[in-house]
């Protein structure tokens, strides 16, 4: 690998020092059975994989021989809800194989197969709850053409894990589950972090190098320049993720640093959510509750605070911070402007002169009513405004309760009023603007109470759900009529179950 690594080789807790990684083993799983796997993904990694093999291999109750290959925890360390955390690294994570396909690399990692050096007090499993989200998701966000790491396959492994869901005290045993995930690295800011708060620059420079080398050879050899574009595109790919988030209503959850993928990829699945009734300070994260730190309106924000810290550390190896905060500038230009674009492409309009006013306007709009994020701007992009504006889109659905309606009134034909004119102004057919707002307006997202159905029959032995859910979240964009069901408002019974609508970090 060329990058320094720890001396030792076992997965016994301990800080690591001037080391990138740690050699360490899956634990073999008592009875691992095969769920699910993405033949999306096989195909495209060019693998030909057996349900026995995915059940096997991909459980880490087998190993795959290499002479010049052994498995590894990575080091890092990460800023948490704000405050330096120390040592973090793969607690739960361990690659177990790596490719190159196309000029491009891959890593093969198990989430939830056993402690690793970097485990801490907790015990480096993953529950089948927590995995079946992390599968279903990252799928789905490919799909709808966001970065993320990928999920090949979903096995369980016949051991039971604990742990404390209600934090009532009272902790339950759950299904031991592993989601083999994919993605060209797992490097992340925390990463880069975790060098510079050790003071470790050597180790710092050999990452920062192997990462430029590897993974982003374009940039060309290794100096002072070239580590400010490598910034610049981190910058900019990170940018253009949460503008992707924003665009569907996705909320992560847990944005610390450690969670920040150098890729600019979606990375770590815990308590995400997709906004329903629109709300800028949705956070689906209980531990977040208060402070509501990642909260939907608040992503942007929080993923220049991140960059911030990256800028931090990389800073020894630059020596001058008044080119690294001139690109942290660009990240706000160039969002507003980006940000901008994509909601007037939400709305099917694209004369770019049109004010940003009128975006505060529409979130202002959209806050205000608590509308349906993913259905309200489905039924925009299919119904054509009639003279009466809004009619054809709100009155004429189930979509939205009487209160909502009600709501409506002045403020809304308002707003209507607004767009209309603004649609006016543009040449553009109605089928054709149809057709392009169905692009970047999905009909179907993983809303929580999908994924909590999918798990609760999952828990009893049932994956169907787990097949359905996948299969209708491969074309999020295309009209399923056979799927109608899941164009739909959250039922009341997910509103008002405990453990549905708000989650906590690692489980
Ligand atoms: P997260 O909040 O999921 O990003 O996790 C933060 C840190 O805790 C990372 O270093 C994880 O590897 C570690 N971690 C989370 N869950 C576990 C677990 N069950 N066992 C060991 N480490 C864990
Ligand atoms: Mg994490
Ligand atoms: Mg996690």
């Amino acid at each position: 690998k060329h990058l320094p690594t720890d001396s030792l080789t076992d997965n016994r807790p301990r800080p690591v020092s001037n080391a990138c990684f740690s050699f360490v083993n899956p634990i073999k799983p008592t009875s691992p059975k095969y769920i699910h796997h993405s033949e999306e993904l096989a195909n495209e990694l060019g693998l030909t994989i057996s349900k026995e093999e995915v059940k096997a291999y991909l459980s880490g109750q087998l190993s795959l021989k290499s002479e010049d290959f052994k498995p590894f925890a990575m080091c890092y360390g990460g800023h948490q809800f704000g405050q330096w955390a120390g040592q973090l690294g793969d607690g739960r994570a361990i690659i177990i194989a790596e490719a190159e396909l196309n000029n491009q690399l891959f890593q093969f990692q198990l989430k939830g197969a056993g402690p690793t050096p970097y485990s801490r007090r907790a015990d480096g499993f993953a529950v089948l709850r927590s995995s079946i989200r992390e599968y279903l998701c990252s799928e789905a966000m490919h799909h709808l053409g966001i970065p993320t790491t990928r999920a090949l396959s979903l096995v369980t492994t016949g051991d039971l894990v604990t742990r404390d869901i209600m934090y009532d005290g009272n902790p339950k045993d759950e299904q031991g589950a592993i989601v083999c995930r994919v993605a060209e690295s797992f490097i992340r800011f925390g990463n880069f972090e975790i060098f510079a708060a050790k003071r470790e620059n050597e180790v710092l420079k050999q990452l920062v190098d192997y990462t430029i080398k590897h993974h982003f050879p374009a940039l060309g050899k290794p100096s002072k320049d070239t580590y400010l574009v490598f910034f610049r595109e981190v910058v900019q790919r990170t940018k253009d993720l949460m503008i992707q988030w924003q665009r569907v209503g996705f909320v992560h959850g847990v944005m610390n640093t450690d969670n920040m993928s150098i890729h600019g990829l979606t990375i770590d699945y815990g308590p995400y959510g997709w906004l329903e009734d629109y709300d800028h300070n949705w956070t689906p994260n209980t531990t977040d509750r208060d402070t509501k730190r990642y909260r939907f309106g608040n992503q942007p924000n929080i993923g220049l605070w991140n960059l911030v810290q990256l800028a931090n550390a990389i800073y020894p190896l630059i020596e001058d911070a008044k080119p690294l905060e001139e690109i942290l500038d660009e990240y706000k230009t160039t969002f507003h402007r980006d940000y901008k674009k994509m909601m007037l492409n939400k709305l099917g309009l694209y004369d770019q002169s049109i004010p940003k006013s009128f975006i505060a306007y529409t979130e202002e709009f959209l806050n205000k009513l608590q509308l349906d994020y993913t259905i309200f701007f489905r039924l925009l992009s299919e119904h054509e405004l009639d003279k009466k504006y809004f009619s054809a889109i709100l009155t004429q659905s189930s979509y939205f309760n009487q209160e909502t309606l009600d709501a409506l009134s002045n403020y809304s034909t308002e707003w209507f009023q607004t767009y209309k004119n603004h649609l006016d102004q543009e040449s553009v057919l109605w089928q054709e603007r149809s057709e392009k707002m169905k692009k970047v307006n999905p009909k179907y997202v993983l809303r929580n109470y999908m994924a909590q159905l999918a798990i609760e029959n999952a828990e009893k032995g049932d994956f169907d759900l787990i097949d359905e859910l996948y299969e209708l979240l491969k074309a999020p964009y295309a009209d399923q009529p056979e799927h109608e069901k899941w164009f739909a408002k959250r039922p009341d019974w997910a509103t008002n179950k405990i453990g549905s609508s708000m989650l906590s970090c690692s489980s």
